[in-house]
């Protein structure tokens, strides 16, 4: 078993450098329901030696660094255990009614994208990218992402409504 010692305050620290953070980036250090200042955890931290590598786990996984739009939380796999950098997500500028929510959807939206941008390629036809849906060169009607398994169709490249080649 390989034992990988690590010093609780360095390896905090050294990943707090990484994303260029310091200590006045820190707001508070969190366990549960309970809160600390970054020095009072410092204090402590700077003793902790464990072992990182597979084992038992041996830090609290409920202990948090906080920063204003970021934190780091404890992962574990196996007994390995690290720090996590995050931070909030960017809100992204295209809104939808219908998030991609399963794999299979996620399938689909790709196919249709795919077969879209070649029928817009190829023979100029409207897209709506918001609504998801684009017009059939051969008969006018709307293809929407959402009516046909489109990743049964992607070799076919043919309107599901009037059967009209794309190319
Ligand atoms: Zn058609």
């Amino acid at each position: 078993m390989v034992v990988k010692m690590e010093n609780l305050l360095n390896e905090t620290v050294g990943l707090l450098v990484k994303y260029n953070k310091t200590r006045q980036d820190i707001d508070y250090v969190m366990a549960g329901d309970e809160w600390c200042t970054w020095e009072d955890f410092e204090s402590r931290a700077k003793g902790i030696n464990y072992d990182s590598g597979y084992g038992l786990a041996e830090i609290n996984r409920d202990l948090c660094v906080v920063g204003k739009d970021w934190w780091l939380r404890r992962r574990e796999y196996d007994g390995a255990e690290w720090w996590e950098f995050n931070t909030m997500p960017t809100k992204p500028k295209t809104q939808t009614r219908r998030i991609l929510i399963t794999t299979m959807e996620k399938d689909n939206y790709k196919a249709w994208r795919r077969v879209a941008k070649l029928v817009e390629a190829d023979t100029g036809t409207m897209v709506d990218w918001h609504e998801k849906f684009f017009v059939c060169p051969e008969c006018g009607e709307p293809l929407y992402e959402m009516d046909w398994d489109w990743y049964e169709l992607e070799d076919e490249l043919k309107c599901p409504i009037c059967d009209g080649s794309f190319q």
